[in-house]
């Protein structure tokens, strides 16, 4: 059996994203740089997206009238944000193609059944157990050992929704923060490192990933970003070679990112999946040949993939609200050093803990590139 390649979806058309955040704002910067029209939809109002997309629907995912409205005005339908139910990626369907599918969505919204379906194709993660009750994480305890990490297994993200567990006496009580959620126990995994891949596949299968990402996280949520990794080669091919494994298994058309860990005896484990760009890909924008951005664009439209040539070692800083706590950063200090990119998302409300923008410095060494942009976010706040 031959499989149909469907035609490519050319600049002048229309790409709709469901979500409407700043993976969304720069995606739509991305294709509206390549000639194409943008339609957002999410339940925001005032979305970073918001000013640079050509149309806004402000509506429910729940709504699937409306959502079908907005399939109807668009070619491809594509998302930054994947917490979107089943029934708006069908709907969605119907009408237009939308990349990845609602399958892929179905399975990595869900931490126990994207574990599983890691864990039945061979991929390695380390040891999970579903939670229902407290019998259950008892249980899971004992077979599994601690300290371990028990999660909700839907909407966690940034850390949010788990807790670490360290002895048997704090069980009931994490058991207790599930609020009677779904839960998943997992295995504490004693890591050298937190890695991504960001890769993309399209519908004729072409595949192509970015060098591995080095990921320092600061209170659950990513910290600093930079690339290449310190890893040895062996384990950068092993790190994309999974990537390309999952994109296919799952059949991804568009991108995907697979976050990883490095663990002290060098084996690399798979984390989490987000079928979509990602925070440690921002790097991209200023570093590679091809963005994250414009690489999701090609692949959801059918067209050939970029380079994911890294031009030099480059390192992201991310800028949460609480350098707004005592006023406008200082954004002339931060670009004194020309290497410095600034990227800001376009939110006015600065609360701690909430991604306004990045900074990306590129150096000779990952080294410098780091040392530039820590330096270059502590002049924001400086006096
Ligand atoms: P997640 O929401 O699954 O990406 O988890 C957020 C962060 O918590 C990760 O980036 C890790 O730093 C940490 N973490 C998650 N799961 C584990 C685990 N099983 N073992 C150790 N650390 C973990």
């Amino acid at each position: 059996m031959t499989n149909k390649i469907p035609k490519p979806i050319l600049p002048g058309a229309t790409i709709g994203v469901l979500g409407s955040g700043q993976l969304g704002r720069m995606f739509a910067l991305a294709a509206r740089s390549l000639g194409y029209r943008i339609v957002i939809y999410s339940p925001e109002c005032a979305p970073p997206a918001g000013p640079v997309a050509d149309k806004e629907y402000v509506g429910e995912y729940e709504d699937l009238q409306k959502i079908q409205q907005f399939a109807r005005e668009v070619q491809v339908v594509t998302f930054e944000f994947e917490n979107v139910p089943s029934l708006t990626t069908k709907a969605a369907a119907e009408i237009v193609p939308v990349r990845p599918d609602g399958e892929v969505l179905h399975i990595t919204q869900h931490r126990l059944r994207e574990k599983t379906f890691l864990q039945s194709n061979g991929f390695p993660v380390t040891p999970f157990r579903r939670i229902d009750s407290l019998e259950d994480l008892q249980r899971a305890a004992r077979e599994l050992g601690l300290p371990a990490v028990l999660k909700t297994a839907s909407f966690g993200y940034d850390g949010k929704g788990q807790v670490k567990i360290k002895s048997a006496v704090e069980l009931p009580a994490a058991f207790e923060a599930l609020k009677g959620q779904e839960g998943i126990y997992e295995a504490f995994v004693n890591f050298e490192k937190e890695l991504s891949v960001v890769a993309a596949r399209t519908a004729s299968g072409e595949f192509s990933a970015f060098p591995v990402f080095e990921n320092g996280h600061a209170n659950h949520i990513l910290d600093v970003t930079f690339a290449p990794a310190r890893i040895e080669p062996r384990l950068a091919k092993e790190a994309a070679n999974l990537a390309a494994g999952i994109l296919e298994k799952l059949n991804v058309v568009g991108l995907l990112t697979v976050e990883m860990f490095l663990t002290k005896d060098g084996k690399i484990l798979v984390n989490e999946l987000a079928p979509r760009t990602h925070n440690s890909g921002h790097l991209t924008i200023d570093a590679c040949v091809t963005s994250q951005f414009e690489q999701q664009v090609r692949a959801v439209c059918g067209l050939p993939l970029g380079s994911t040539e890294i031009r030099k070692p480059a390192a992201m800083a991310n800028l949460l609200g609480h350098l707004w706590q005592d006023g406008e950063p200082n954004w002339a200090a931060a670009l004194r050093d020309p290497e410095v990119k600034l990227h800001l998302y376009g939110k006015t409300q600065a609360r701690v803990g909430r991604k306004m923008g990045h900074l990306t410095a590129t150096g000779n060494t990952i080294e410098e590139a780091v040392a530039r942009v820590v330096k270059a976010r502590e002049a924001l706040v400086s006096k």
